[in-house]
């Protein structure tokens, strides 16, 4: 533990802004900063999130390590704030509280049949390939033929490329040993991504959608009809969406290669309606969608029914419109209707010495640059503050040394970053075994159980 007498800040979530904040805020000469995970293991969605073909996206998990090893940073995972810990015995033992928990709620299609089997949301379907404790046991069945997922962004294709990559290529990344297993034996042949509105409105990044055109074994099968009107509109486009447009046309017109076994497309102009469930009621089957046509255009065409309806017969249906933030402390302010913690520029509305940054500051959206930034303009505000005067430095606060006993008191095991990489050490060795760079664990206790605790 760190005995400066110097500000004492911590932090809630140890992800990317979590991490990004600490880093910026460790700047000031004398400060102490401790990191509050409630997962044993750090890094949020750079290690739950981020596709298992993305290992150069994990290269920031070296930064944060820095972070975590400095003398006067220290991290305490296994700690669920909210429940094991309260904001209000946190804001009392440190100078400021930065909330920087994420989202880890999920938004939901709010259609009849969406809790059949064979749905699931994509944050569960990732967490699942990606070894996330909560959803180890998903077992998503791959035996259909067709999947559709819902919702066109970065996400969405990342999903559709982990169900049609060769298994070959997914063998030598970090997805876990069970997830392999089951996508070796899936029958899913063809992947269909549903979004509300057109081409030029998807939400995707060129890097994604170049890797689903160069999937090998597989090509591309969308509805020329969803392209009427688009090379006209091109010239005027700026050019990343110029880009991506073109990308995605080529693929249209061209397919690709025509003895693969696999294929993908984009369905444009559509909305779920209702998960069809099959003749015994008991799993999903199928999905209505209703047809749109766009009102306006560019990016703020607003999608219209049509009144016209498909069904899409699948066995797999995965709904990726979303994360969203959800309140963990009655004490702390929030908002349903954005599902944010209210703030100005990282200050939590009316509540004085409480900050946040990442996805609970501006909801869920933006690569781990765009959570850099705002992490670094949240820890900026606050540095601000305390040199203003707004934070009581005068009075000494106990930081972690309280929290640390009160936890004790209560039963909760923390895990230290040195624990950390005990856990680190023992998926390593696994993963080499597999020819892996790691085999995640994926039970809590086990965790436990290895640090002896
Ligand atoms: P998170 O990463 O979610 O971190 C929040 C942390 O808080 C978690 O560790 C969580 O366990 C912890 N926490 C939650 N509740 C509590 C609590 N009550 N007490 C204590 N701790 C708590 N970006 C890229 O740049 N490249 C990519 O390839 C990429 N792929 C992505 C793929 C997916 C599927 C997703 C969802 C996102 C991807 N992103 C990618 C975006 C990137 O992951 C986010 O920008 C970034 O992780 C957001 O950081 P965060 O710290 O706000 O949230």
């Amino acid at each position: 533990l760190s005995s400066s007498s110097g500000p004492r800040v911590c932090i809630v979530g140890g992800g990317p802004a979590g991490f990004y904040t600490a880093q910026q805020l460790l700047k000031v000469g004398d400060a102490a900063v401790d990191v509050y995970e409630r997962l044993p293991v750090p890094f949020g969605l750079v290690r739950f999130g981020v596709a298992p073909d993305h290992p150069e996206v994990k290269n920031v998990i070296n930064t944060f390590t820095q972070t975590a090893q400095h003398e006067r940073c220290s991290f305490h995972g296994n700690v669920n704030v909210g429940k094991d810990v309260t904001i209000d015995e946190l804001r009392q033992a440190y100078h400021a509280v930065v909330l920087s928990y994420g989202a880890e709620g999920n938004r939901s299609m709010g259609i009849s049949g969406e809790d059949l089997p064979g749905v699931f949301s994509a944050k569960d379907f990732v967490g699942w390939y990606n070894g996330l404790p909560s959803n180890k046991e998903l077992r998503p069945d791959l035996s259909c033929e067709t999947a559709v997922i819902l919702g066109q962004g970065n996400v969405a294709l990342d999903v559709a490329r982990i169900l049609l990559a060769p298994v070959e290529m997914l063998k030598e990344t970090d997805i876990t040993q069970n997830a392999l297993e089951a996508l070796a034996g899936s029958k899913v042949r063809r992947v269909l991504i549903v979004g509300r509105r057109g081409p030029l409105q998807i939400a995707c990044t060129i890097k994604e959608l170049r890797e689903m055109v160069n999937l090998p074994n597989t090509r591309a099968d969308m509805l020329p009809a969803d392209f009427e009107g688009i090379a006209e509109a091109l010239k005027d486009l700026p050019r990343p969406r110029k880009r991506l447009t073109e990308l995605m046309m080529k693929a249209a017109k061209e397919g690709g290669d025509d003895k693969a076994e696999k294929c993908w497309g984009f369905r444009f102009f559509r909305s779920p309606v209702e998960v069809i469930a099959g003749a015994d009621g008991k799993r999903a089957t199928g999905i209505r969608l209703a047809l749109n046509k766009l009102e306006g255009s560019g990016e703020s065409a607003r999608a219209e029914v049509t009144g016209q309806l498909e069904d899409v017969d699948c066995g797999l249906i995965i709904s990726s419109i979303g994360y969203k933030s959800i309140p963990i402390d009655p004490a702390v302010p929030f908002d349903p209707r954005r599902a944010i913690v209210p703030n100005e520029m990282g200050r939590v509305q009316d509540t004085a010495g409480l900050y946040c940054s990442g996805w609970v500051k501006r909801g869920p959206t933006g690569v781990i640059a765009t959570t850099m930034n705002d992490s670094f303009d949240t820890a900026r505000v606050l540095i601000q503050d305390m040199e203003a005067g707004k934070l009581d430095l005068s009075v000494n606060k106990p930081g972690a040394q309280a929290i640390t006993a009160l936890l004790q008191t209560r039963g909760v095991r923390t895990v230290l970053f040195s624990h950390w990489e005990k856990i680190n050490a023992e998926e390593e060795k696994r993963g080499k075994f597999l020819g892996k760079p790691r085999e995640k664990l994926l039970d809590v206790d086990e965790m436990l159980k290895i640090l002896g605790r």
